[in-house]
């Protein structure tokens, strides 16, 4: 005030009071939310300048000489745009960045929130798009939200052996085609140590076979301490759980979608 008592005191002048209501044509700026959190003139000079670069707010200047277009509207050489009876500033794309950055970094982390906070003030052409896309793309963001659903765990690995015929790794090929004796599986079982495999046929994948051919492998080599398989239903079921237990075999099932972990027999 003392700025402005100073500049007009060289002039005779009368001051009239004049409500705000009539005064909306030359309060309009300094109303809007977003420009008085900043630094106003500034920001609307800023904005004059980049529309003058933009060359999508360039052709839309250029459609309005021809007359009214999409409810656009030129005051003082910058183009607003009439939004449910609200004149908001167009933002230029070279300036849409800092909007969208400052409207997030102000606590609308929101994609919706964002998106009033900016409606209110502002208009961007594409605007949910250009939001959805920063937020998605926010390192602070992604750091601070963490991933639902199962969280991430060490590994386990497989201990190695030092002796063989301590721990198998089995699982089944096929269906190959089927041999003159119906045979159309092979059970593969590798010792861990040696890496020795040994291969039986088989005519379907039952758990019950598995055991069998189990038993004619212990009848030669004893049983392993382990026996590592995937989480085929074959291993996975109880009859097979029962049958480990009751030969002291600790059986380990793999973690799904993982094969190398029982690479040996997949290889
Ligand atoms: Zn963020």
């Amino acid at each position: 005030m003392v700025r402005w008592a100073l500049n007009l005191k060289d002039y005779d002048y009368t001051i009239l009071y004049r409500s705000g209501s009539q005064m909306a044509h030359v309060d309009a700026l300094s109303r809007i939310q977003v420009l008085t959190n900043q630094c106003t003139d500034s920001i609307v000079y800023m904005i004059k300048e980049h529309q003058e670069l933009d060359p999508h707010i360039i052709s839309i200047k250029a459609l309005l000489q021809n007359g009214p277009y999409d409810n656009y509207r030129i005051k003082n050489y910058i183009l607003h745009k009439c939004i449910a009876g609200a004149e908001v500033l167009v933002i230029p794309n070279g300036m849409q960045h800092h909007f969208i950055k400052n409207a997030h970094d102000k606590g609308q982390f929101s994609v919706k929130r964002a998106l009033e906070h900016i409606k209110n003030n502002s208009f961007i052409p594409q605007f949910q798009s250009k939001i959805e896309k920063y937020i998605s793309s926010c390192v602070t963001c992604i750091l601070k939200n963490k991933k639902s659903g199962k969280q991430e765990r060490f590994l386990h690995p497989i201990v190695k052996d030092d002796v063989p015929l301590n721990t198998y790794h089995i699982d089944h090929l096929g269906p190959l085609a089927t041999s003159s004796k119906n045979y159309k599986f092979i059970l593969a079982v590798i010792d861990c140590f040696t890496k020795f495999a040994w291969l039986y046929p088989k005519k379907t994948t039952s758990t019950s076979e598995v055991i069998k051919k189990l038993g004619i492998q212990k009848t030669t080599f004893e049983n392993p301490r382990f026996l590592i398989t995937d989480r085929g239903t074959t291993f996975t079921a109880d009859e097979f759980h029962t049958y480990c237990s009751e030969q002291n075999i600790s059986l380990h099932h793999i973690t799904t979608g993982l094969p190398r972990a029982k690479c040996q027999v997949d290889q």
